[in-house]
């Protein structure tokens, strides 16, 4: 029998978790309370990594044709620019940039996607219960169109529901952290401005911070700290536009077509992802400050990890305890990105608010940061979540790396002049739906060669790709024969770099 999986929420994130089932073969049901998809200013940046699990769905060309493309960001404190970061210089990525596009927008195309696949949302449908025993999940759905309330059971169950998650609070899981005191408003619209637009704008000020983000089809978000005191019966954009007008050191005016909004901020994780048949996956996850626009993006990474790990359970059912220890490796790992989010986006979010001496020590790091290359070498591969790696949990062995490899990261995806038209990157052999052994050997082709050679061997009954050619060395810095097991989300699961006892069996 087919497994029942069923997914709760059609935000970017459950509509990611559902693509990704979709493509696996696997039966989804998705639902979701609203009636209608929404058209709220919410998340407007993809980074690098999640465009990468987009272009796996089949949806990354798609997402980059409809944005905008932001080649860096440039921080100003009281009217003076004290760094800029550029994403050119970003290595080893098809995406050297961040996409600008409204959620809204992101979600439309998943949904295009998802019925493509032949999925869709079943809309105006809330979870209201459920319970779960070692067999199955039992959910209370009710239609809110009609009020009717009906049990249906499923296999698995993926809360994606948001920040105020339903399922979380179903199966006992506390959202643990504090609300920031800090109102912030945003409005999303045309302006008449001569910031450019191919960059971020942060403007910290003593009176609170400003962020000038260009968006598609000539439109720019404007993202503020509100203002102390804002004059009763005044509208929301009509406050958005002064406080922009006295924060950016540019004019920027705001012309008709704005949609404002307000919301608060927290700083919050579930303390458990996992229960049993149940996942929590996105801002039902973790909730975190919008400062350098994690939310989306984690939340997809959260989704299509668990995706194919579920994906190879339900195609080759295991005991619950080695299904358990594949949930908890999940787990771990969303575990330690979530802390690192929410350290970053915490601390930039105090970043915007200090004055006098700490301001100036702001400004001093910052401008350092730049100077030494800090910015470009740990804080954007961070930013961007490109620099993806894992502490490997117990009998994962120790982390190793050979060249620009390395075990429990991501593949770099890098470039490589294969005999194909056009060459290949080292994602394009990776699998959907199982980890992929890659050989790399730099010394398997005769002569000197400028192109790889691309080919599939078997080694020890499995396929295996292997890419031979001496141009190996200058593309990922190896001497000598490596083989990679590399997950469908491009972590790299293990490496074997070639040594004197394998050398046998690795040509066998
Ligand atoms: C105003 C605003 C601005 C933001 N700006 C940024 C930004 O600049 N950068 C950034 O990275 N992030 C930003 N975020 C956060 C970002 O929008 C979220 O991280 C993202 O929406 C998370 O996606 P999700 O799919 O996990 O949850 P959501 O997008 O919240 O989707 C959850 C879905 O579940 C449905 N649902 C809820 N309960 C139930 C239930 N019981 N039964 C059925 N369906 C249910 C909801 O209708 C909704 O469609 C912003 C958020 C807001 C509100």
């Amino acid at each position: 029998m087919s497994p029942r999986i069923l997914v709760v929420g059609a935000g970017p994130v459950g509509l990611s978790a559902a693509v990704s089932l979709r493509l696996q073969g696997l039966p989804v049901t998705v639902v979701d309370k609203a009636a209608a998809p929404h058209t709220h200013p919410k998340a407007v940046v993809l980074w690098p990594r999640a465009l990468e699990s987009f272009e796996r769905l089949g949806v990354a060309d798609r997402l980059v044709a409809e944005g905008h493309r932001l080649t860096g960001q440039h921080y100003h404190s009281n009217g003076t620019r004290v760094a800029s970061m550029t994403f050119r210089r970003l290595r080893h990525t098809k995406y050297p940039y961040a996409l600008a596009i409204p959620q809204h927008t992101t979600e439309r195309v998943l949904r295009d996607r998802l019925s493509e696949l032949g999925g869709s949302v079943r809309t105006h449908t809330e979870l209201t219960a459920l319970r779960q025993d070692a067999d199955a999940v039992t959910t209370t759905l009710t239609d809110l169109e009609t009020g009717a309330a009906r049990e249906e059971a499923y296999d698995w169950l993926i809360g994606a529901d948001g920040v105020h998650s339903a399922v979380r609070s179903a199966i006992g899981v506390e959202f643990v952290g504090q609300t920031y005191e800090q109102t912030f408003l945003l409005s999303d619209g045309p302006c008449d401005t001569e910031l450019s637009t191919d960059s971020a704008h942060y403007f910290m000020t003593d009176t609170g911070v400003l962020v000038m983000v260009p968006l598609p089809n000539e439109q720019w978000r404007a993202f503020i700290s509100a203002p102390r005191e804002i004059p009763e019966g005044e509208a929301l954009v009509d406050t958005v536009a002064r406080v922009v007008g006295r924060r950016s050191p540019v004019p920027v005016r705001f012309l008709d077509g704005h949609v404002a909004g307000r919301f608060r901020i927290h700083r919050k994780a579930a303390e458990h992802v996992w229960r049993d048949r149940v996942f929590l996956v996105g801002d039902a996850a973790h909730a975190h400050s919008p400062a350098g626009g994690q939310g989306i993006n984690t939340g997809v990474e959260d989704a299509t990890g668990l995706a194919w790990r579920l994906g190879a359970i339900c195609r080759h059912p295991r005991s619950a305890a080695e299904s358990g220890r594949v949930f908890t490796q999940w787990a771990d790992e969303r575990h330690q990105v979530v802390e690192n989010v929410l350290r970053d986006t915490d601390l930039q979010t105090r970043l915007w608010g200090v004055r006098g001496l700490r301001r100036r020590l702001r400004d001093a790091v910052l401008y350092g940061a730049e100077r030494t290359g800090l910015l470009d070498r740990v804080v954007i591969p961070r930013q961007t979540q490109i620099a993806q790696r894992f502490s490997p949990g117990p009998g994962q062995g120790r982390p190793k790396a050979v060249g620009v490899l390395r075990s429990h990261a991501r593949l770099p995806n890098v470039a490589i002049p294969t005999d194909t038209a056009g060459g290949a990157r080292l994602h394009d052999f990776l699998s959907l739906t199982e980890p992929v052994a890659i050989e790399f050997d730099p010394a398997g082709t005769a002569g000197r060669h400028s192109k790889v050679r691309h080919s599939v061997v078997q080694r020890a009954g499995r396929d295996v790709v292997s890419l031979t050619g001496p141009a190996l060395r200058s593309a990922l810095g190896i001497s000598r024969r490596v083989t990679c097991v590399v997950r469908p989300d491009g972590i790299v699961a293990d490496i074997a770099p070639e040594t004197a006892r394998n050398r046998g069996d690795s040509t066998r």
